[in-house]
C-alpha cells in the first residue's frame, strides 16, 4: 500500500482489528517500503499483532529532510493566519474522527475507550492552541528613540524533528506540530515504533487539512532513525519526548550539530498527604493519578509521602483502589517486558521490608494481554528502588515521615521534577509546600497537574533537558527565532507631493 490513503481503522469495541502497516510518509504520500525490515505492532491487550511498522534508516531520514527543506520556503510564505487555518481544519477533523481516533489509540496502546478519548481530546486541544497563534504571535514593536523603530518577528528555524514516546500516540506528537508549523516550519516525525499507527491518520489528516505535500512527514523505526536526526546538517531543532536515560542522550548528540534541543525525560512525582486532607478527594485523586493509563504516563502519582497520623486517608485510598477492575477500569500495560520491569519492583520491594497492602500481581483481563492490577506498597524503605526509580507502571509506594519538612526532603532528594503535589485543606500549608516543591508542575489537591493550554508543559532537572517548556507559548518560541528589525528612515524633505 501506497499512496495517500489508508482505510479508517474499523475497531467499534476491544475485539482485535488488524490495520494498516504502519509506513513512512515523506512528501505528502506513503512510501513503498522496499526491502525494510519490519516489526510487528502489538495490542497489549490481546498480545497479539495488529500491525508491522517499518524500521527506517539515515537513508529514509535524508528523504524525508529533503522532501522537507523543499516544502519550507513555500510554505513559510504563507502568511501566519492561513497557516494557521490548517490547524481549525485539522481541529474539526479530529472531532469528525475522535470515535476512530479513540479506537486507534486504544488499541495500539492498551488504554481504556475512555482514556483513549481523553487523551485525543486533548490533542485537539493542542491543535486549538495552535489556531490560536497568528493572535499572539503578533510580535512587539516600540519606538525607542525619535524616529527610530524597533520591532520583533517571530521567524521559523526551518526544518524541525520530534520524537516521541509509545504512552500517547497523538498527544506527545500534536505538543509540537502545531507550534512547530504554524510558525513556518516543516517538520519530520519520528513516533514510537510501538504505536506508530496513529500518526499515519495525522499525517493524512494533515493532508485533507491543506497542507502542503512535504510540510509533514513521517519516518518511523528506532534508534537509527533518532541518531540519523541528531546528526542531520538540515535540521534545525529537535524535539524529544521519552525516558531520562535516551532524552540525555539525544539532547547530546543533537547540541553537537549545533541543534536546539528540547528533551523531555522520565519522572518520579511524589504526592505529600498531611492530616487535614480531605479525605473522599485525596483517595479519588491519588488513585486516578497512580493507575490512570495503567500507571504509564510521566504524570502519575509514583511516591505517597505520608505525613504524621494519616492511616484514615490511607485506608481510603486502598478501599478505592480495590475498587478498580482491571480490563475495564484499567487499561493494560504496553509489553510482557514492561510487566515483568514492573513485578521486579513490586518483588524487591516487598523483600526489602515493604508491605503489599493491594496487590496486582496476577491480575488478568483479556487472554494473552499484558496486565497488572493497582498494587500499594507500604511502608517503603526511602531508598529502595522502589522509592527511587521510574517503575512506570500502575504502583504506588507509600513512604511514611513524621514532618512537612522530612517530605519536602524526599521529594527535593530526588533526581526528577517532573510533577509534585500537596493534598491538604489549608491554605498555609499549600503554600509553604507548593513554594518548596522542587518540581515543574505542582498540584495542590490536584494528582495530575497538567497545565492545560495555553500554559506550558514542562517539568525540572532530569525531568528536562533544555530551556522552556514544550507547549504553550514556550513551545512556539522553541519552533521560532525572533527577528529584530531596527528601522530609520532619512527625513522627507520636499513632502508636499505626498498631500
Ligand atoms: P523511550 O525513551 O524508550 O523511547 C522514546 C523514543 O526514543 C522512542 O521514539 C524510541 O524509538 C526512541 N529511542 C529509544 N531508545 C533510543 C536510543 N537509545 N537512542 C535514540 N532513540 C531511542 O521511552 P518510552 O518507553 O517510549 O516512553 C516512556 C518514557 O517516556 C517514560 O520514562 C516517561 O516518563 C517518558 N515520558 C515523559 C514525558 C514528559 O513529558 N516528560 C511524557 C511522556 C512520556
Amino acid at each position: 500500500m501506497t499512496g495517500r490513503r489508508i482505510p479508517p481503522f474499523p475497531a467499534t469495541s476491544y475485539e482485535l482489528r488488524e490495520h494498516a502497516p504502519a509506513l513512512n510518509w515523506i512528501g505528502g504520500r506513503f512510501v513503498d517500503p522496499g526491502n525494510l525490515q519490519t516489526l510487528e505492532v502489538i495490542n497489549p491487550r490481546h498480545g497479539r499483532p495488529m500491525s508491522t511498522v517499518v524500521m527506517s534508516g539515515a537513508a529514509e531520514v535524508d528523504a524525508a529532510v529533503d522532501a522537507a527543506r523543499r516544502a519550507q520556503p513555500g510554505w513559510r510564505e504563507w502568511p501566519m493566519r492561513e497557516r494557521a487555518q490548517v490547524m481549525y481544519r485539522l481541529k474539526a477533523k479530529m472531532e469528525q474522527h475522535l470515535e476512530e481516533l479513540s479506537w486507534l489509540v486504544s488499541h495500539e496502546n492498551g488504554k481504556t475507550r475512555e482514556e483513549a478519548e481523553q487523551s485525543v481530546l486533548k490533542s485537539i486541544e493542542c491543535a486549538e492552541y495552535g489556531c490560536s497563534l497568528p493572535n499572539l504571535g503578533a510580535g512587539e514593536q516600540l519606538d525607542v528613540s525619535r524616529g527610530v523603530n524597533c520591532r520583533v518577528v517571530y521567524e521559523p528555524v526551518g526544518v524541525c524533528a520530534g520524537v516521541t514516546p509509545f504512552n500517547f500516540p497523538l498527544m506527545v506528537p500534536l505538543w509540537m506540530i502545531p507550534q512547530a508549523l504554524v510558525g513556518g516550519n516543516a517538520f519530520v516525525l519520528k513516533p514510537s515504533e510501538q504505536v506508530p499507527l496513529g500518526a499515519m491518520r495525522l499525517a493524512e489528516m494533515l493532508a485533507d487539512s491543506g497542507l502542503p505535500d512535504g510540510v509533514f512527514n513521517v519516518v518511523h523505526g528506532g534508534r537509527e532513525v533518532v541518531e540519523a536526526l541528531c546528526d542531520h546538517e538540515g535540521i534545525s531543532a529537535v524535539a524529544f519526548v521519552g525516558s531520562t536515560k535516551v532524552a540525555k542522550l539525544v539532547y547530546a548528540r543533537g547540541a553537537q550539530t549545533g541543534k536546539r534541543m528540547l528533551c523531555l525525560g522520565g519522572a518520579k512525582n511524589h504526592l505529600i498527604v498531611v492530616p487535614d486532607a480531605d479525605v473522599a478527594l485525596t483517595a479519588q485523586n491519588v488513585v486516578a493519578s497512580f493507575t490512570g493509563c495503567a500507571g504509564q504516563r510521566c504524570m502519575a502519582a509514583a511516591n505517597v509521602v505520608a505525613v504524621g497520623e494519616v492511616d484514615h486517608i490511607i485506608e481510603a485510598v486502598v478501599a478505592e483502589a480495590r475498587k478498580l477492575v482491571v480490563g475495564k477500569d484499567m487499561g493494560a500495560i504496553t509489553s510482557q517486558q514492561a510487566v515483568d520491569r514492573i513485578r521486579s519492583y513490586i518483588d524487591g520491594a516487598e523483600k526489602s521490608g515493604a508491605d503489599v497492602v493491594v496487590d496486582g500481581r496476577g491480575a488478568q483481563a483479556d487472554a494473552g494481554g499484558y496486565w497488572l492490577g493497582p498494587t500499594i506498597l507500604d511502608r517503603v524503605p526511602p531508598e529502595s528502588p522502589a522509592a527511587r526509580d521510574e517503575i512506570f507502571g500502575p504502583v504506588l509506594s507509600i513512604l511514611r515521615v513524621r514532618s512537612v519538612e522530612e517530605a519536602l526532603a524526599l521529594e527535593n532528594g530526588n533526581p526528577y521534577g517532573n510533577a509534585a503535589s500537596v493534598y491538604t485543606t489549608s491554605g498555609e500549608v499549600a503554600r509553604y509546600v507548593t513554594e518548596r516543591l522542587d518540581a515543574g508542575m505542582i498540584g495542590v489537591n490536584i494528582g495530575v497537574p497538567v497545565p492545560r493550554e495555553p500554559f506550558g508543559f514542562g517539568g525540572w532537572n532530569q525531568s528536562k533537558f533544555g530551556h522552556g517548556n514544550i507547549t504553550g507559548w514556550d513551545g512556539f518560541r522553541f519552533w521560532t527565532r525572533p527577528r529584530k528589525v531596527t528601522t530609520k528612515w532619512a527625513e522627507q524633505k520636499d513632502w508636499t507631493w505626498m498631500s
